[in-house]
């Protein structure tokens, strides 16, 4: 990772996978993750350069005005990103299948890319996977709740959502078991 420094756009990288040599001006931009670490990557091959870390003032809080327009562009991307992404998100309950049974228990799954909603092995719904994502997570959980009323008895995330759920941000456990909890009257571990 790097800190943002006045001149990060000129600090030099090589990319261990093709050997491309240049400066961050020139690299691909990836994702820009709760709106502080952007991606850089190979602009040959698409492989991960580094994570550039900017402070508060210089993520989407920032006027327009101050920022560069490498920075412009990047913050235009990821507005871009970020309406592709909402727009396959589930939000509304209409969204959602008819389920028979009178105990729902639910799962969080993630198969590549997508997040999954399934009951059993049918799938009721999947949408991107958000780095993340347990802000998502109780949205998700409370359109649940809304359309099956007190017979959801639970959302459990699989093991192989949790990387993405959590990340490395540590209280996004305490808070999802919060919501497991107030939501589902789930008591759990995770
Ligand atoms: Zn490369």
């Amino acid at each position: 990772m790097t800190i943002y420094f006045e001149k990060w756009l000129e600090k030099e990288y090589t990319c261990g996978e093709c050997a491309w040599h240049g400066i961050a001006r020139d690299t691909g931009r990836g994702r820009m993750y709760r709106e502080m670490f952007l991606e850089l990557c190979c602009p040959e091959c698409s492989g991960f350069l580094d994570l550039i870390i900017f402070p508060p003032e210089k993520g989407c809080g920032a006027s327009r005005e101050e920022l560069t327009e490498e920075q412009l562009k990047a913050l235009e991307e990821r507005e871009e990103q970020e309406k592709v992404y909402r727009e396959k998100c589930l939000c509304s309950v209409d969204q959602l299948p008819e389920l028979e049974g009178d105990v729902l228990r639910l799962v969080w799954d993630q198969e590549g890319a997508e997040t999954r909603i399934q009951v059993g092995e049918t799938v009721i719904w999947s949408e991107p996977v958000k780095y993340e994502a347990f802000d998502r997570y109780e949205q998700v959980a409370l359109l649940l709740k809304e359309k099956y009323g007190s017979r959801v008895k639970d959302l459990a995330p699989t093991d192989r959502s949790k990387l993405f759920l959590y990340g490395d941000y540590a209280p996004a456990l305490d808070y999802l078991k919060k919501v497991r909890k107030e939501l589902f009257g789930v008591e759990s571990e995770i």
